[in-house]
């Protein structure tokens, strides 16, 4: 396999963001469930995450919750489960976020066959409109689903600023702090873990204003790339570059900004639109739609600008740079979450972890 496009994560600077996270969070009696599903689940990368301290491992999917095995730390899994791997449910993980009666019964079903409870974690949506039971719905499923045979209601949980944008606040987990406190009273239980969010609450958490029954957070994105999605946690001593892709030069030249003839749709069904620099010097490197989208790169040198790219070609425009590169040359890129989702997925892209 040839060494580019690679994608290089230093382990010790993924620790150093994880502790990060724990070392907020713990005064403040939290646990931090570290969410691996944006690098595939990689063990390596996982034990660097434990080594900062995080007291869980997440993910989405029973594929990547296998591969962690081996770590003795309760595992999530973070997606609603479809029925169809309910087994696999029972088997790979600890806990399973849960919006469903339906899905509960036919968990608790099969794990009192196995003479078994197995920990569930009732899902709230607070407005972002994903995954949840309905406010008023809340209580009665959480009263439906303690009295289930085979399962053990652990908690309750919300996930917000993922489909509808709604930002975490004081008063929607505040909310969910109250839901948990009315199903304590009204089921007389007590309930291990109130789950309020991912990392789109940590800013809540730097400044203290979290409710106090909030015990858990499930973070990916700060801990990962030094990064959440609303307000931007990057003034608070995270490295942004513990994922960089590399790609090399295949072509130099300076070249019109505009195509000449008459514009069809490009590779992917689209009309193009440019916008006339007059002539520029580009660039193109060996990575493409295969492997990650182009607007997920962020070059480390800033005077590059993304243009676009196709299938297996992502072009630049370097006229600004002060270097002057060459066909050969390898150029940086961090990468935004999607990027280093796709980097870590793409079977192309060579992976190197270093120390
Ligand atoms: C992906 C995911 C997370 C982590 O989100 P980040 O923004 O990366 O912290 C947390 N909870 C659920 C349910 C998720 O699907």
């Amino acid at each position: 396999m040839s060494s580019f496009p690679r994608v290089e994560v230093s382990l010790s600077k993924l620790e150093h963001n994880a502790k990060r996270v724990v070392e907020v969070c713990k005064p403040l009696g939290i646990e931090v469930a570290a969410v691996t599903k944006g690098f595939c689940a990689y063990p390596e990368l996982a034990e660097a995450l434990l080594r900062g301290g995080v007291q869980m491992l997440a993910d989405s999917r029973i594929d990547n919750l296998k591969k962690l095995q081996h770590f003795s730390v309760p595992k999530i899994l973070l997606r609603i489960p479809m029925i169809s791997e309910l087994d696999d449910v029972l088997e790979y993980s600890d806990y399973v976020l849960i919006s469903e009666i339906e899905t509960a019964k036919i968990l608790g079903q099969k794990a009192a066959q196995r003479g078994k409870k197995h920990k569930v974690i009732i899902m709230v949506d607070l407005g972002d409109l994903r995954e949840g039971f309905w406010l008023d719905d809340v209580v009665e499923a959480a009263g439906k689903i303690n009295g289930m045979d085979g399962i053990e209601l652990a908690g309750i949980g919300t996930n917000l600023s993922c489909y509808g944008g709604v930002i975490p606040s004081e008063a929607n987990l505040g909310n969910l702090a109250g839901f948990a406190r009315r199903i304590e009273e009204e089921l007389g239980i007590n309930l291990s873990i109130v789950s309020g969010g991912n990392s789109s609450s940590m800013p809540l958490v730097f400044d203290g204003k979290i409710p106090s029954k909030i015990n858990n957070l499930r973070i990916g994105e700060a801990m990962l790339l030094g990064r959440e999605t609303i307000t931007g946690i990057e003034r608070e001593n995270f490295y942004n570059d513990t994922f960089v892709l590399e790609a090399e030069i295949v072509e130099i030249k300076e070249k019109p900004s505009v195509p000449i003839g008459e514009i069809g749709v490009d590779a992917f069904g689209k009309i193009p639109v440019f916008e006339d620099r007059g002539i520029r010097k580009r660039a193109i490197i060996a990575v493409g739609k295969q492997d990650l989208q182009p607007d997920t790169l962020i070059p480390a040198d800033k005077s590059i600008i993304i243009l676009g790219g196709s299938s297996d070609h992502t072009l630049l425009d370097i006229h600004d740079c002060r270097i002057d590169y060459k066909v050969g040359d390898v150029l940086r890129f961090e990468l935004t979450y999607g990027g280093m989702l796709w980097s870590m997925t793409s079977p192309y892209v060579k992976k190197v972890f270093i120390p």
